[in-house]
């Protein structure tokens, strides 16, 4: 299943976007990625925390300097209605995203469009498969140079330079230090850190993309009874740990047993608890 609406229009043309696009030409767009959990017992797709995605792409725009192309309320109805008319019955992704329009200039603030496609994707909470991570020597954006708060496509771009880099050196995936040296996050997934029941994940002043999932699971911490810190981490820090995660949309929660040469425990009863928890949550069991 994969359909695409264009300023609320279904299209199957896939070339619609000009070659001069400033959008496709110089990564300025920004967007969300929305997992929708199908619920056999409510026969419905539960949306994942829809109403702080839209949030977050409102103020994304709002950054960007976006005149927005539709009021939010209507894009948030706009995306409940795709998937009844769709008949959609099955775990997908939704990516919203706002560019700019035909063939204009790169500071456009004007004419902007907005694409909803829709798209199956498998869960993979239940896959205990882990991740060694490399400290990547790309810094993080920071947001005197490209605030990483805003989820525009260009920062891929740095998130990109970091996986390739870890990658060479046979890592899964990366870790971000911000210019100053302090950890930062993964490059699609904010990180939590677990020492003695208590977990620890970086403040929003460490340069990350504040995730929708990471503050799901803040709350998800604090009510299964449990601390949950947030600070400025250092690399230091890492050989402390007991347990790693990474937390984030298409990631959802992947355990990680490396980071660089430091290991850390799997299956840690509590991790294991609150993955339990997250799933729960997402398929309405709970909350
Ligand atoms: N950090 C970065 C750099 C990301 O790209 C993402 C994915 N959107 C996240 C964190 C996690 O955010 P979310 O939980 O909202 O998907």
């Amino acid at each position: 299943m994969n359909v695409t609406y264009l300023n609320g229009i279904k299209v199957d043309n896939r070339n619609l976007i000009s070659l001069f696009n400033p959008s496709f030409l110089y990564g300025i767009n920004c967007f969300e990625g929305i997992r929708g959990y199908y619920s056999n017992m409510k026969n419905q797709i539960l949306i994942f925390d829809l109403e702080e995605h839209i949030e977050r792409l409102y103020k994304s725009a709002l950054i960007l300097e976006f005149k927005n192309p539709i009021e939010s309320k209507l894009l948030k109805d706009q995306i409940i209605d795709i998937l009844d008319l769709e008949n959609i019955k099955d775990n997908i992704y939704i990516r919203v995203t706002f560019f700019l329009s035909g063939e204009s200039s790169w500071s456009e603030t004007e004419n902007i469009s907005y694409l909803i496609n829709i798209r199956s994707m498998q869960s993979d909470l239940l896959n205990s498969n882990n991740l060694n991570l490399g400290l990547s020597s790309y810094k993080r954006i920071s947001s005197n140079i490209m605030p990483p708060n805003v989820k525009a496509g260009a920062n891929y771009l740095n998130s990109r330079y970091a996986l390739l880099d870890v990658k060479k050196r046979g890592y899964d995936g990366a870790l971000f230090l911000t210019t100053g040296n302090i950890i930062s996050e993964s490059t699609g997934s904010c990180v939590f850190f677990l020492k003695d029941n208590i977990f620890y994940t970086p403040s929003i002043d460490c340069d990350i993309l504040i995730g929708i999932t990471r503050n799901r699971i803040l709350k998800l911490i604090n009510h299964l009874g449990f601390k949950v810190i947030e600070k400025k981490i250092l690399t230091d820090d890492l050989k402390y740990y007991d347990a790693v995660f990474l937390a984030g949309t298409m990631i959802e929660i992947k355990q990680v047993s490396r980071i660089e040469n430091y290991t850390y425990e799997i299956n840690n009863t509590l991790i294991l608890q609150l993955i339990n928890k997250f799933k729960n949550y997402v398929y309405g069991l709970e909350l």
